[in-house]
């Protein structure tokens, strides 16, 4: 419990006003009334994405066809995102691309760095990463057979797991479920000491906190496009490769976007130089278009202040949840210190998926994580602190019972 009572409405909002980041929400085109704390799952749309998409779409598809491959740079839009997303994750721009989705990208960088520290075997993740990064490397193992060991180790044991015979870490640097982040630097100086490389997962951690992959020493990362980074449902995700491994990493997806000489047109693959050999196939133009568009909403944000704020927006939202629901059945499930969680908080609650669908309905949108866990994304591009006070408002009336009891609220959809 905090010792201090949390501030007011009136008091939030002079917070707001005196945000330098508040005016940042005009850049996006959200619903009148909807408070969102989902930019976690999916990011709101910027509004420079959708002029950005009407003009791809009619002017360089429409009138330019084909030549757009060059005249609208077409051809380039992988390396050119993947320059514009380097900044915020502490890479230089040709260590960046922007390809396929993260899980291939997962599946690709996983193999790849696997095979540069053969003949060691091991990859190391934690129990309860995203299921896609264990499916990943589940279905990597299968196909490797004796070549691929999996470590699956709880994150107090990864330090004493990364053994002399451990070829890859593979780990999500901020919790998609609990929040927690990881010491990206202790983790990746542990494995390079023990003669490992590390593969960072940064989709809940790109665009939403200060990263710096290259000060951290990293080697590998991939990251997703639609969530912090506004891209966009399904938004092309992203890769890094640290330059001194550009020149030996082999990608077991070998198609002709990854080729020297793609327009060459010869039977034989020859991988690029550079990190435009992890490319796979014909880049997804007016998808890669949109997540340009979107990522001029940082420009000139700084990270440590976004950081700043949104360490604040989720004390605040604790703060409230301990001091006007104390008795509701919430157990707070993101770590309570700041510096220790990523851009959103969670709450455990027996009832939650009923209690997220009462909550949306009440305009706030936050999501559920089976089996119990409330997630609320804080997106300080385009959230504050008045809309944090109003959305614990709004649960504290629920919370007796009679909203979330209603049968239509535990009716599940195919996406939560
Ligand atoms: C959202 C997310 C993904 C998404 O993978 P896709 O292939 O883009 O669907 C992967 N890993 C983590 C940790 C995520 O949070």
């Amino acid at each position: 419990m905090s010792a201090t009572p949390p501030p007011s409405r009136a008091a939030c909002a002079a917070l707001d006003e005196a945000d330098p980041l508040f005016g940042k929400r005009d850049l996006f085109s959200l619903p009148a009334g909807m408070i969102y704390l989902d930019g976690n799952s999916l990011g709101a749309l910027p509004r420079a994405a959708a002029q950005r998409l009407a003009a791809a779409t009619a002017g360089e598809w429409g009138e330019g066809l084909i030549s757009s491959w060059n005249t609208a740079g077409w051809i380039d839009l992988p390396a050119r995102v993947g320059a514009r997303i380097a900044p915020l994750i502490g890479a230089a721009a040709d260590e960046v691309i922007a390809a396929d989705s993260t899980s291939v990208n997962l599946f690709k960088l996983a193999a790849a760095g696997a095979r540069l520290n053969s003949p060691r075997r091991v990859i190391v993740t934690e129990p309860g990463n995203f299921p896609t990064d264990l499916y990943i490397l589940q279905g990597l193992k299968a196909w490797l057979g004796e070549g691929v060991a999996l470590r699956v180790v709880p994150r107090e044991g990864l330090m004493a797991a990364i053994d002399a015979d451990v070829a890859l870490l593979v780990l999500t640097h901020v919790h998609y479920k609990s929040g927690a982040l990881h010491d990206m630097a202790a983790l990746t100086e542990r494995a390079h000491a023990a003669g490992a490389l590390t593969l960072w997962d940064l989709s809940h951690s790109a665009g939403a906190l200060p990263v710096d992959l290259n000060a951290a020493g990293a080697d590998l990362a991939v990251g997703c496009g639609y969530k912090f980074l506004n891209g966009g449902p399904g938004a092309p995700a992203f890769l890094f490769v640290a330059r001194r491994w550009q020149g030996a990493l082999e990608t077991p997806l070998s198609g002709w976007m990854g080729h020297a000489a793609p327009f060459d047109f010869v039977d034989d693959y020859r991988p690029a130089g550079d990190i435009r050999r992890l490319l796979t196939g014909t880049p997804p133009v007016l998808a890669l278009s949109a997540l340009e568009a979107a990522l001029g909403a940082f420009d000139g944000v700084s990270m440590d202040a976004l950081r700043a704020k949104s360490m604040a927006l989720g004390d605040l939202f604790l703060d409230l949840v301990e001091a006007r629901l104390p008795h509701a059945g919430f157990t707070i499930a993101c770590p309570r210190q700041g510096a220790e969680r990523g851009s959103q908080v969670s709450l455990r609650h027996p009832h939650g998926y009923a209690i997220i669908q009462a909550l949306i309905e009440r305009g706030v949108v936050g999501d559920f994580r089976s089996p119990d866990i409330l997630r609320f994304g804080l997106s300080r591009l385009y959230g504050g602190y008045a809309e944090i006070w109003e959305s614990v408002d709004r649960l504290v009336p629920g919370m007796d019972g009679f909203l979330w009891q209603e049968t239509r609220f535990s009716v599940g959809a195919a996406v939560t």
